[in-house]
């Protein structure tokens, strides 16, 4: 791989770099305000250091009562020597380097995360947003996805890698120090691996273990059985005053465990090979709601389906695609598919082919979770996009904030310019949908106008 690329800005990479712009400026409005003193502070980043930060985090696990199910995470990222680049290009590369990597990691932000500098090349995010190792994983993810992105200090772009230690805390661990340094430990552990690595700290946590090898175990059945099934939410469009499509998403009653999160069960899905039965027992699914929709006298109607990378990239996916619109009668039906923005970094050639055959079969694009990371302005223009789900990161505090309605309107023009549709996912309340509305021409989808619900009760508030 290359980690190191002189070249001028040609003009091409302008719009990467607009939308790493975008990103790196609303990462500073992520963050809980942590008001510092200069003791508690590294003077480069204004972000917290190693002392402070390990004083939160004994803050943070101490208030933290017993009851609350609340897990801590400790994300330990160290990036692989910046100082390297000194030499060559000027001795405070690296110092500018680390100022763009603070503004990106904390782009990627959730609220409440806190973010830290613990060490030359080192940062920390404490976080209670994940409540499973399958959803740290997934924002670990994120982070080394967003540093496929080059970083420019003119005139020069730059690669970087890090490698990242998880540790959560359990019953069994709840000392913030001892947190802390487990998740540096195990960082040092996987850096040994290569590049771009990511591990958890193993708890002696078996509780966990048999719970997610029971699940896997128990998945097939659940898909056949039904304990796995579907919702809809409904996606609201302001200028038609109706709901226009909604989204398919899973659920697990599982017997034993109760509700599973799709976080949790997806993520397992794609790991044992069941993701693509999943995918295709949705497609049914919608094949029987256009039934329904039709019955009811509602047209125009679209629902979406999400796509996992594993099921769009694999070999025989369009085939099948192709086989159910066929026997499922989903020819002619408005039918999206949802893809993450994470997808976006595989092999571009392949995807840029799948897109297209997609698209062909009249099957709508909507990038999922926009904003959250990797997605830059390049892939807009040279995908075959047709929405994009701006993620409800975004939609947060936009009332409060004219920085980020700025920017939230930023993304609007954009995509009008691309003629690409808007879909903004999380509108919760009545003051961040009256935003959205003024803007007009966008869907929103959120708690507000819809909570994800059965067809039978879904169709009811259609009628
Ligand atoms: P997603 O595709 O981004 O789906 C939106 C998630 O946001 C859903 O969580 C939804 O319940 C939640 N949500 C909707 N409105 C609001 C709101 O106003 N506020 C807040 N805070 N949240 C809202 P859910 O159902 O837990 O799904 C989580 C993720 O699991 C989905 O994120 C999607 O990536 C994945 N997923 C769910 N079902 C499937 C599936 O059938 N196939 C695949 N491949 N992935 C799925
Ligand atoms: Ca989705
Ligand atoms: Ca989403």
């Amino acid at each position: 791989m290359l980690f190191l690329k002189n070249l001028f800005y040609p003009l091409h990479i302008n719009s990467i770099f607009v939308s790493f712009f975008i990103f790196s400026l609303l990462g500073h409005y992520k963050m809980e305000k942590v008001s510092l003193q200069a003791t508690q502070t590294d003077l480069l980043t204004n972000l917290p250091n190693r002392s402070y930060m390990i004083e939160l985090l004994e803050k943070k696990l101490s208030s933290s009562k017993k009851e609350d199910q609340k897990r801590t995470s400790l994300i330990f990222i160290e990036f692989d020597d910046l100082s390297r680049f000194n030499e060559t290009f000027g001795f405070d590369i690296d110092d500018k380097l680390i100022v763009q990597l603070s503004h990106k990691i904390a782009s990627l932000l959730e609220t409440n995360d806190i973010l830290a500098r613990v060490g030359n090349e080192q940062f920390a995010i404490m976080s209670q947003n994940f409540h499973t190792e399958e959803s740290a994983e997934i924002f670990a993810k994120r982070i080394i996805a967003a540093l496929y992105e080059p970083f420019f200090i003119d005139p020069n772009m730059f690669y970087v890698s890090a490698s990242i230690g998880i540790s959560l805390s359990s019953a069994d661990e709840n000392n913030g120090y001892r947190l802390f340094k487990a998740a540096e430990n195990t960082m040092r552990k996987v850096q040994k691996d290569g590049k771009n690595h990511i591990a958890f700290t193993r708890q002696k946590d078996k509780s966990y273990l048999e719970k997610s090898i029971r699940l896997m175990e128990d998945l097939p059945a659940a898909i056949e059985n039904g304990d796995i099934y579907f919702v809809y939410q409904g996606q609201y469009s302001h200028d038609k005053h109706r709901f226009e499509g909604a989204e398919l998403l899973s659920r697990w009653e599982h017997p034993k465990y109760g509700e599973i999160s799709p976080e949790t069960f997806i993520l397992i899905a794609e790991q044992s090979g069941m993701i693509g039965p999943l995918t295709i027992k949705a497609l049914i699914e919608a094949s029987k709601m256009f039934v329904h929709l039709e019955a009811a006298g509602i047209k125009d109607f679209s629902i979406s389906i999400n796509i996992s990378s594993v099921v769009l990239m694999a070999s025989d996916f369009i085939e099948t695609v192709q086989f159910m619109r066929s026997n499922y009668n989903l020819v002619g039906k408005k039918l999206n598919f949802e893809i993450m923005e994470e997808t976006l970094i595989q092999n571009t050639d392949h995807l840029v082919h799948v897109l297209e055959k997609i698209r062909e079969m009249d099957i709508g694009i909507e990038l999922d979770d926009y904003g959250t990371g990797y997605a830059s302005l390049k892939y807009l223009a040279l995908l075959p996009i047709s929405a994009l789900k701006i993620d409800k990161s975004y939609v947060r505090d936009l009332n409060r904030d004219i920085k980020r309605q700025a920017l939230f309107q930023a993304i609007i023009d954009m995509s009008r310019a691309l003629d690409i549709e808007v879909i903004v996912e999380g509108v919760e309340s009545v003051l961040e949908d009256d935003i959205v509305k003024k803007i007009g021409g966008i869907k929103v989808q959120g708690y507000l106008y819809s909570e994800p619900v059965k067809s039978d009760i879904f169709l009811n508030t259609l009628e």
